[in-house]
C-alpha cells in the first residue's frame, strides 16, 4: 500500500519514513497540506500520517477535506502533532482522524499504531473483494460468463432510458439454438455445456464494440444494440447465425460431424421499429416487456418456418443460404 508523511519539517518527515521502511510499503512524503492534497486526490494513497500545523492546507484541513472526498476505498488518517491538548486531540478526531499521536513520538508506539491502520485497511480491501465476487456471481452466469437474466434486465432497462431520451433505436435479437435437447440426449450435458460456451464465444466475437449480450435461458441468449435499426439488426443476426453454423464441434472424436444452428428473432425499440397495427412512431413504444415481447414473436416465427433462420415480427422470412 502507499503511505503518505505530511510534515513541514524534513528531519521529522526522515525519521518517520525510517521508522516506517519495516512495513515495506510505498512511502511518499509532502512538504505541506496542498502538497499532500495533490497525492492524496489521486486515489492510490491508503494510510496518510500528518501534521497539524503545516503551510498551507493544515493537518486537519486536510482531514476534512479526505473525509469529503468520495475515494473508492478508506484513507486511513494519523495525526501526528505537537498539539498534545485533550482539547486538540478531540477537535482532530472530530475532524475525521483515526488515530493520534503527540510529538516527540516513540517510534515503536508510531508502528504499532501504523499497523493497526494496515489491518484495518486489509480488512476492508477483502471485504471489498468478497463484495466484488458476490456481485459478479449474482449478476453473471457461473458457465458462460455471461450476464444472467436479472442483470440482463437491469442493463437493457438502463440502455431502454438512454435510447428513448435521445429517441435513437435499440434493437434486441433473441437467439434460440435449434433442438439442443437432442444435443444433450446424443452427447450427454456436458457436451451440451461445452456447445453453449463455444456458441457464447462466437456470439460475441461478432458483436460491435457496443453491442453486448446476455443468457437470458437455457439455450437462449438476447443480444442487445444500441443506436440499431431492424435492417442492421437483421444482418448482425444473420452474420451470427451463419458463423455458428460453420463451428466444427470436434473437442472430441465423437462428436466431429457435430454441426449446431440457431434462429433469431429481431425487435426494435423507438424509431427503428416496423410494426402494422402498433402505435405510429410519435408514440413509440420503449416497453421493455414488449420489445422482449416482439423479439420472441419473431423468434416463434424463425421457428415456425424450419429454424436456422432469422426472423422479425412480420416481413418475408429470409431461408438461410
Ligand atoms: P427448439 O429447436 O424448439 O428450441 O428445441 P430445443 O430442443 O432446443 O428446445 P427445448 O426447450 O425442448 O430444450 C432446450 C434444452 O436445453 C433442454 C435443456 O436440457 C437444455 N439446456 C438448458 N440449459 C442447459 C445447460 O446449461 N446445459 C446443457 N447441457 N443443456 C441445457
Ligand atoms: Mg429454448
Ligand atoms: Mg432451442
Amino acid at each position: 500500500m502507499k503511505i503518505l508523511i505530511a510534515d513541514d519539517e524534513k528531519v521529522i518527515r526522515k525519521i518517520i519514513e525510517a521508522s516506517l521502511r519495516v512495513f515495506n510499503d510505498e512511502i511518499l512524503t509532502a512538504p505541506g497540506g496542498d502538497e499532500a492534497w495533490e497525492i492524496i486526490s489521486q486515489g492510490e494513497v491508503s494510510l496518510v500520517i500528518t501534521d497539524w500545523i503545516m503551510p498551507g492546507l493544515s493537518g486537519v484541513d486536510l482531514i476534512q477535506k479526505v473525509r469529503q472526498a468520495d475515494f473508492q476505498h478508506y484513507v486511513y488518517m494519523v495525526l501526528l502533532t505537537a498539539r498534545s491538548d485533550k482539547n486538540d486531540i478531540v477537535a482532530g478526531l472530530e475532524a475525521g482522524a483515526d488515530d493520534y499521536l503527540v510529538k516527540p513520538f516513540s517510534v515503536p508506539e508510531l508502528r504499532a499504531r501504523i499497523s493497526i491502520g494496515k489491518r484495518i485497511l486489509n480488512y476492508q480491501l477483502r471485504l471489498q473483494e468478497t463484495q466484488a465476487r458476490l456481485l459478479d456471481m449474482a449478476t453473471h452466469d457461473s458457465l458462460t460468463g455471461l450476464l444472467n437474466r436479472r442483470a440482463l434486465y437491469d442493463q437493457l432497462g438502463a440502455e431502454l432510458e438512454r435510447a428513448s431520451h435521445g429517441r435513437v433505436p435499440l434493437s434486441v435479437i433473441m437467439f434460440d439454438i435449434d433442438h439442443f435437447k437432442k444435443v444433450n440426449d446424443t452427447y450427454g450435458h456436458l457436451v451440451g455445456d461445452k456447445v453453449l460456451c463455444l456458441v457464447t464465444k462466437k456470439i460475441e466475437k461478432n458483436l460491435r464494440p457496443y453491442d453486448w449480450v446476455g443468457r437470458w435461458g437455457g439455450e437462449e441468449f438476447l443480444v442487445v444494440m444500441r443506436q440499431t435499426t431492424e435492417e442492421e439488426a437483421v444482418k448482425i443476426a444473420e452474420r451470427i447465425r451463419t458463423s455458428i453454423a460453420e463451428i466444427r464441434f470436434d473437442f472430441t472424436k465423437d462428436v466431429e460431424d457435430l454441426r449446431v444452428y440457431v434462429s433469431g428473432g429481431v425487435g426494435v425499440a423507438g424509431p427503428g421499429r416496423v410494426a402494422p397495427g402498433e402505435p405510429a412512431p410519435d408514440s413509440e413504444n420503449w416497453d421493455m416487456d414488449d420489445l422482449v415481447h416482439r423479439a420472441d414473436m419473431a423468434l416463434y416465427r424463425a421457428k415456425q418456418s424450419g429454424r436456422n433462420r432469422v426472423c422479425t415480427m412480420e416481413g418475408s422470412v429470409q431461408e438461410p443460404v
